[in-house]
């Protein structure tokens, strides 16, 4: 009997043979997260020799689930994903400036989903345009739910709109008449959730430096207090523990037994990323600003199709690509599926089964190293073996069973 993943004071306890839906996504979604499934169900057969075991429920949502159902997200699906704790999604398009809301952006909003988090590493092999593309190794946390993401904005000329400008005229702000205007909350609650997490996160995984991303010189009050908010939480969970940028070397190492946690304005750290990755290991940030460094990141390492991602709320995770639904390449069995297959690999470690993470990684690593990749890759490599979608997939898992 498949059993579900719990939470005892705070702590996740997941049965050895946990229920966990899946979500296909549309575009290239349903050809990615297929080859995905099979390779993670290979890591686990493999590191545990059958005494784990994922059970994969499919649920719908986005374009398929409109279609189908008239919701792009389902009440069926919102249940199934707070009652199993976890999913695996592929992407879902959302149309640009008009037709249905974010089917991606309801459910982290439906479950309160803050906190994505994205690991951007390299693997030896893939091409990068850096000199020195493995000193990149950061993992950004991009808080979910606020900023203009929330989704408050109104039309220009809309009656909202219309009045809301009315009103900040009237406390002496001047904005243009007839614009569209949308709004950017930052809260202290949600900030500090977000960084918390990313605090914990640096604990527990050895890293010891954390970089507060804001905009905070220009929007003062909703970016520059994320920052003020991040250095007071900081204080207050580090102590003693907390070193400060003067305490640290040139490439912002902490004395030892310390975590550094500094401060960077969000256009001086795409520079720094492509300058001076090695000054940076967990990256805390804004919603917007997280949005952009993480795709400019994972092009440094070998572009979107690399990049694995994950979306915690409290009690409830759903792990997902970095990259979109890519509607031109679907149905072509053509596309990188690694984003989906790391994004595998990081709920098993979430699960606490690294053996089968570790396997599903030296894998993909070791596929790359042989110079056998997707079409994404091999445009960009010498002597590259070409091989579809599935076909990358399957190498995966025969390095698997080889290795
Ligand atoms: P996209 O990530 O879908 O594609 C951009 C380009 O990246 C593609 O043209 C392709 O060249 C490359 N690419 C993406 N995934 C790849 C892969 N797995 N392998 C190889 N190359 C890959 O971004 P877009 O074109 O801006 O967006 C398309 C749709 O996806 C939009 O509707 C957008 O809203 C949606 N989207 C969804 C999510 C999500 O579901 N989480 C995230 C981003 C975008």
């Amino acid at each position: 009997m498949p059993g579900k993943i719990a939470h005892e004071n705070g702590h996740l306890r997941v049965p050895d043979d946990p229920l966990v839906a899946v979500l296909y996504g549309d575009g290239i979604g349903p050809e990615v997260v297929t080859t995905a499934l099979k390779v993670v169900d290979k890591a686990v057969d493999r590191a545990y020799g059958g005494a784990r075991r994922l059970h994969w429920r499919e649920y719908s949502a986005g374009a398929e689930a409109l279609r189908q159902e008239g919701d792009i997200l389902p009440p069926t699906t919102l249940q199934a994903i707070r009652e199993y704790g976890v999913a695996l999604k592929g992407p879902m398009t959302t149309p640009v400036g008009q037709g249905y809301r974010s089917a991606n952006v309801a459910l982290r909003q439906q479950l309160d989903l803050y906190a994505n988090v994205r690991p951007v590493r390299y693997f030896p092999g893939v091409p990068s345009p850096l000199l020195r593309p493995e000193l990149l190794d950061v993992v950004i946390f991009r808080e979910n739910t606020e900023d203009v993401y929330a989704g408050v904005e109104y039309a220009a000329g809309s009656k909202e709109a219309v009045q809301l400008i009315e009103t900040v005229r009237g406390w002496g702000s001047n904005v243009r008449e007839g614009s569209a205007v949308g709004l950017k909350p930052i809260s202290e609650f949600a900030s500090k959730r977000l960084i918390r997490r990313a605090i914990e996160y640096s604990l527990a995984k050895g890293r010891r430096k954390i970089t507060l991303v804001h905009k905070g010189n220009i929007m003062k009050f909703t970016e520059g207090a994320f920052r003020n908010w991040g250095y007071e939480l900081a204080r207050e969970l580090l102590g003693d523990r907390l070193a400060t940028p003067e305490e640290a070397d040139a490439d912002h190492n902490p004395p030892p037994g310390k975590i550094l946690v500094q401060d960077k304005i969000a256009d001086a750290m795409f520079q720094d990323l492509i300058r001076r990755p090695q000054s940076h290991e967990v990256i805390v940030t804004t919603n917007l600003n997280g949005d952009y460094l993480s795709d400019a990141a994972a092009a440094q390492v070998g572009g979107l199709g690399m990049a694995p991602g994950a979306n915690f709320g409290d009690g409830v995770a759903v792990f997902e690509a970095v990259h979109g639904s890519a509607p031109q390449y679907a149905g072509q069995d053509k596309v990188n599926p690694t984003s989906v297959i790391l994004s595998g690999a990081m709920m098993l470690d979430y699960f606490g089964w690294p053996e089968a993470a570790r396997l599903i990684e030296n894998a993909v690593e070791e596929t790359i190293m042989r110079k056998i990749v997707t079409y994404d890759l091999a445009g960009v490599m010498d002597n590259a073996t070409l091989v579809s979608c599935s076909g990358f997939g399957k190498m995966v898992e025969d390095a698997m069973v080889r290795g």
